[in-house]
């Protein structure tokens, strides 16, 4: 009934349509004018005008967010909903089972309907678990402030927006603007799919960036805001890094299907992290010292390249079941192994091969995703493709509690793993002729032009491997992502010349980490993590610490006989190594105390890639650049 590309009977799917179809009919204009001015306090305001002929009739508030895959659409900050006609207000209901629906009827004689709302952005809209704004920047994300018609297609309606910015603000957005008069900027029209598609940033601190030389086409910009102007401050070598970044993409995939592109960058500490990919724009959070810091540099070295790539893979070719016709429609995830997966696996390629990481980092990386992933107990019982279809109900809760035997959102990670092996199998069938940069080009090449999403299925995934080099990748990929298995899938990291190890070394990644975010990771010696405060975060099934009897939301007090901190546990996993006694750890659970007795005598574990001897060095020759 929402014109679905479902539905296979034309002659049915008309006469539903014809009776379900709203009076605002497609090819009409709304027109939305957001006042930022009040951004500070997470409030914006929000005015529609929208034409409609008189009748009942029912607006929806977006509710299936692309890039978020489940129905994240922000209902529960949506307030100040009123709505009027040729000047008397007009009554409406909420849908008692859908929230995101609301039903009223337009008086004869009226032929628009003004709409006010304001969007509550304290828990921001882009899925980071944080506020969208600060004192210094924001971030607008249009579904947030739109109602539309329900049914149509998010293609068939036509959005004129504007905004008003806090006095002295500056802004970056893939948006084109029309007209802009100081703090009062309007932009051309765009479909809906365009302007939920194409986000806003704006601060106090700002700055602009060309990433690629004068008169190239199409042009990369990137727009920083920052909390500081400090934070601004990029170095040339990571400038010359995604200058980098956008030659690579272009010799990886051999076409580009935006107009232009803009990375808009936020660095923060205050509002929401996270990366939300678009087809022309990536929108994306990071610590506010992020380039200043070299650790938090290199943590977040492939968060860019990553949204990046899914102007490819993910917006161009888009798994069928998340190609939905509007927001209203659910999405269904299975394929997130390719949309994320793959995504993962090139974003940190590509963040070595443009220069964010070096080839010593990323192989850290590497050992550290395929630690973790072969750590996962739950592997046991739930194949990846479960992780990737229950996306709605597995971000729901992202707490490390038991997280290896629940799962996680594995289908990112472990796509390293999946595609890093499905590259290793072309080179060897094809000799090192072919590898997955063919694959790439071949099915997300193409005709550069404007956005424009192209679907495809497991099938199609399939025949395009098949045209890059003869192998049974259905089987392989069904093993890969349909079985339970008690190991991670290490055949990549194997066919590439490389093995996981474990020794008393640091992870080059993981210790990193540890510092900036201050916790203690001993998972593959004792089998926990614990954050600066002792609360155990996960225990792994199985582990040392886990046939002791301790779980996570416990809290640690004490390792034998003395205030617990990371150097102190460190030292006494190092000290029970050549001894015979167990280690003692004084943990809290609520208001109870008791001393675990841990038996383990192996020493530290961490996680790094060894060289196999007399095999060839597939991997470097993956993380070779494919630009001068
Ligand atoms: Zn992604």
């Amino acid at each position: 009934m929402h014109f679905t590309r479902r539905c296979g009977c034309g002659v049915a799917v008309l006469v539903a349509a014809i009776f379900l179809l709203p009076i605002a009919v497609s090819g009409q204009t709304i027109q939305l004018h957001v006042d930022l001015t009040d951004a500070r306090r997470n409030i914006y305001h929000a005015h529609l005008h929208i034409p409609v002929g008189p009748g009942d009739t029912s607006l929806v508030f977006p509710k299936w967010i692309p890039g978020n895959h489940r129905p994240s659409g922000p209902i529960g900050g949506l307030t100040g909903i009123q709505m009027e006609a040729r000047g008397h207000p007009v009554l409406w209901q909420r849908d008692p089972v859908e929230m995101y629906e609301f039903h009223l009827t337009v008086p004869a004689g009226a032929d628009s309907l003004d709409v006010s709302l304001d969007a509550i952005t304290t828990e921001d809209s882009a899925g980071g678990g944080g506020p969208a704004a600060s004192d210094n920047i924001l971030d607008l994300n249009w579904n947030a402030v739109v109602l539309y018609p329900k049914g149509v297609r998010s293609d068939d309606v036509t959005f004129v927006p504007s905004v008003k910015l806090p006095e002295g603000w500056k802004f970056g957005t893939a948006l084109e603007v029309s007209r802009e008069n100081g703090s009062h900027v309007e932009f051309s029209p765009v479909s809906l799919t365009t302007l939920v598609d194409s986000p806003l940033i704006a601060g106090i601190h700002s700055r602009k960036i060309e990433l690629t030389t004068p008169g190239e086409s199409p042009v990369h910009v990137m727009d920083l805001v920052a909390d500081s102007e400090a934070g601004l401050a990029m170095s040339p070598k990571d400038l010359a890094a995604y200058k980098k970044l956008v030659a690579e993409t272009g010799a990886l995939f051999g076409a580009r299907h935006y107009r232009h592109y803009d990375f808009l960058y936020t660095l923060s500490n205050q509002v929401g992290g996270h990366g939300l990919e678009h087809h022309e724009s990536n929108d994306s959070v990071a610590a506010e010292r992020t380039l200043l810091d070299p650790d938090l540099s290199m943590l977040q070295a492939s968060l860019l390249p990553h949204e990046f790539i899914h102007s490819w893979n993910g917006k161009y070719r888009r798994p069928t079941g998340l190609a939905t016709p509007n927001y209203q429609e659910p999405m269904i995830g299975d394929l997130l192994w390719v949309y994320e997966g793959l995504t993962d696996y090139l974003g940190n390629l590509l963040a070595e091969r443009s220069g964010l990481l070096s080839g010593g980092q990323y192989r850290e990386s590497l050992a550290a995703t395929a630690a973790m992933l072969d750590h996962r107990t739950g592997r046991t019982w739930r194949p990846l493709e479960d992780t990737a279809r229950s996306v709605q109900t597995l971000r729901i809760i992202l707490t490390p509690e038991w997280q290896n035997w629940r799962r996680s959102l594995d289908y990112y990670p472990e796509g390293q793993l999946i595609w890093l092996e499905v590259d290793a199998i072309i080179r060897q069938q094809t000799h090192g002729k072919r590898s997955l940069n063919d694959f790439c080009r071949r099915f997300h090449g193409g005709e550069s032009g404007p956005p424009r999403v192209v679907p495809y299925t497991f099938e199609d995934v399939v025949r395009a491997l098949n045209d890059v080099a003869p192998y049974d990748w259905a089987q392989l990929l069904h093993q890969l992502v349909n079985a339970t298995s008690e190991h991670a899938p290490l055949g990549g990291i194997e066919r590439s010349g490389w093995k996981l190890v474990y020794n008393d070394q640091p992870n080059v990644f993981t210790h990193a980490a540890e510092k900036k975010f201050k916790f203690a990771d001993v998972s593959y010696s004792l089998g926990f993590s614990a954050t600066e405060d002792g609360k155990i975060a996960d225990v792994i099934v199985g582990s040392p610490a886990h046939q002791a009897g301790i779980g996570p939301g416990m809290k640690l007090v004490a390792v034998n006989q003395r205030k617990w901190s990371p150097p102190v546990l460190h030292a006494a996993i190092k000290a029970a190594q050549g001894s015979n006694q167990p280690i003692e750890l004084l943990i809290e659970n609520a208001q109870f105390f008791k001393t675990y007795s841990v038996d383990y005598h192996d020493g530290e574990k961490n996680p790094h890639l060894d060289r196999v001897a007399g095999q060839t060095n597939v991997l470097d020759d993956i993380l070779k650049p494919m630009t001068p």
